[in-house]
């Protein structure tokens, strides 16, 4: 299985790197971003509700003070039942605040009423408001109740007191919570238009207003900001609200009534353009990025290129190139320049050694001429080359008697002796073998039978006419054989030079034979 190489390494490492970082910067900054988004919002309806509850507590002050100045205006006009028409009438419609305005005397029977037909004079009021607020000798603000108009309202009021502050009654104004009225002026508007609103509970947590006017009345004592507001507390809460909305709302609480006022903003709406945003980051820093992965690419091939390079080169050690390939390798960085370095020399060093000992296997010591394995290895090479040659086979005559006369130096000595007459006398192309203690096999390439005679005959004169290291004449005798191109076997050529050496020997010695049927 082939193996990952190092420029795919360095993409990888540099890619998935880069790929983190960009996330984690992208997640970090979306998270900042958020926690920003959403603290804005959170807030945003803080103040919302606290400038609302402002503007509702002023609104509350000023009717408690036109209930005041009415109150103070009937004192002595309690029996005028005129001037208590017209008195509610405008209270009622002097400001729009109120949908309708009552005087009820002591005894809790309705007096006057604007508007004045609603069949309520003289009717003594059951109602949960009226009981709240009859013998009362402060103002009152009711909490949320159906009224005898059959209308979910609230009812402020103030007593009438006679000059000596007896209780004559009290003069009172309602809102109806379900129609048109004065929250709804100050609070129905879609304030950031993103899902925005705002909503009003009363100290028990009932809907005293509510953009959507069907809740009003509703207990939603289970919203969290709302447990919040009845506990007294203003402040900012995400929650999920009582439809599951998940929001962020702000709240704060109305001095005048204790009511508390919630704004609040899905949180699906303020987060919307976060995405947007980090699109926008992805988009802005994607240039950029893909200039940096090409910079990654070429930098990558640049720092695998030596390594790469010296790899191959050393799979290929073998040739005699590899050297000179692998010297002209450009190293332009310290690791790769001393690994170019020591493998150079360590495959030099491989290359000397192995030479050495290949010289050495196939040379014989002694002569320095090839050896058994050596002449093997020359036969291969010219069976390869498929030219025919000639065989000469060689031996020392009486050599056992130089061994025996002079010693066994001096026999090698005349071993010697002999391998350098033979190079004198061959060409260089000609191949010399020591092929055993005193026998001596020559092949020469290309040379016909009659001339591997002439030259071996040559030989043979050189050493009978000139003493050897011995200080006598060592004589020697020849055989030769041929081996013509596409020759049968080389055995059967080195069996014919044999066996004319063989017949030299037996023809009384120092003389060359040759094979009378050249191999074919
Ligand atoms: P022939 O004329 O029939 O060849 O007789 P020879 O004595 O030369 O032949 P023989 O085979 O009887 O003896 C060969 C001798 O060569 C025997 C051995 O002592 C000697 N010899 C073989 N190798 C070496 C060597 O490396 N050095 C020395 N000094 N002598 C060797
Ligand atoms: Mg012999
Ligand atoms: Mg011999």
């Amino acid at each position: 299985m082939s193996k990952i190489d190092l420029r795919r390494l360095i993409l990888l490492l540099a890619l998935s790197t880069g790929v983190v970082t960009f996330a984690n910067g992208l997640y970090s900054s979306y998270l900042t971003q958020r926690d920003l988004l959403m603290n804005q919002a959170l807030a945003a309806n803080r103040v919302y509700a606290a400038k609302q509850a402002l503007n509702t507590d002023n609104f509350i002050l000023s009717a408690q003070a036109h209930l005041a100045f009415s109150a103070q205006q009937l004192t002595h006009r309690m029996r005028q039942s005129e001037r208590l028409s017209e008195e509610v009438d405008r209270l009622r419609l002097q400001s729009n605040d109120f949908n309708s305005a009552f005087v009820v005397g002591n005894d809790g029977r309705v007096l006057a009423t604007s508007p004045a037909g609603l069949g309520l004079v003289g009717v003594k009021l059951k109602t949960e408001g009226g009981r709240a607020i009859l013998g009362k000798r402060e103002p009152v603000i009711t909490e949320p109740y159906v009224g005898s108009t059959r209308h979910l309202l609230i009812v402020m009021s103030h007593p009438i007191l006679g000059a000596n502050g007896e209780y004559q009654g009290y003069i009172s104004a309602s809102i109806y919570l379900q129609e048109r009225n004065i929250l709804k002026a100050l609070l129905d508007e879609d304030y950031r238009n993103d899902g925005s609103y705002a909503y009003v509970v009363d100290r028990r947590g009932r809907l005293i207003y509510h953009p959507e006017a069907s809740r009003i009345g509703e207990m939603v004592i289970a919203n969290p900001a709302v447990q919040q507001l009845i506990k007294g507390k203003e402040g900012t809460l995400r929650l999920i609200n009582l439809k599951g909305v998940d929001m962020l709302t702000g709240y704060a609480i109305m001095k005048s009534t204790g009511w508390g006022i919630v704004a609040q903003t899905p949180t699906a709406s303020t987060l919307a353009v976060l995405d947007q945003l980090m699109l926008d980051t992805l988009l802005q820093t994607l240039p950029l990025s893909l200039l940096t992965l090409l910079g990654i690419w070429w930098l990558s091939h640049w720092i695998s290129r030596p390594l790469r390079r010296l790899a191959q080169n050393v799979q290929a050690w073998e040739e005699p190139e590899a050297l000179d390939r692998l010297r002209e390798i450009k190293t332009w960085y310290f690791e790769a320049d001393h690994l170019k370095s020591a493998i150079i020399q360590g495959l030099s060093l491989l290359q000397q050694r192995l030479g050495k000992l290949n010289r050495y296997s196939l040379t014989d010591p002694l002569t320095g001429l090839n050896n058994r394995r050596g002449l093997r290895f020359e036969l291969d090479k010219m069976l390869t080359a498929g030219k025919g040659f000639s065989v000469i086979s060689l031996d020392i005559d009486h050599f056992k008697e130089v061994n025996d006369l002079h010693g066994h130096d001096v026999g090698d000595s005349v071993l010697k002796f002999l391998a350098e007459q033979m190079q004198a006398c061959f060409r260089s192309d000609d191949v010399l073998c020591r092929s055993g203690g005193e026998e001596f096999v020559v092949l020469l390439p290309g040379l016909p039978i009659t001339d591997a005679h002439r030259i071996a005959e040559r030989l043979r004169l050189d050493m009978a006419t000139q003493p050897s290291p011995s200080g006598h004449i060592v004589t020697i005798s020849i055989g030769v054989a041929y081996m013509p191109a596409g020759g049968a076997s080389v055995e059967s050529v080195l069996k014919e030079s044999d066996a004319a050496l063989y017949k030299a020997k037996c023809s009384g010695r120092n003389c060359v034979i040759s094979a009378a049927h050249p191999s074919t």
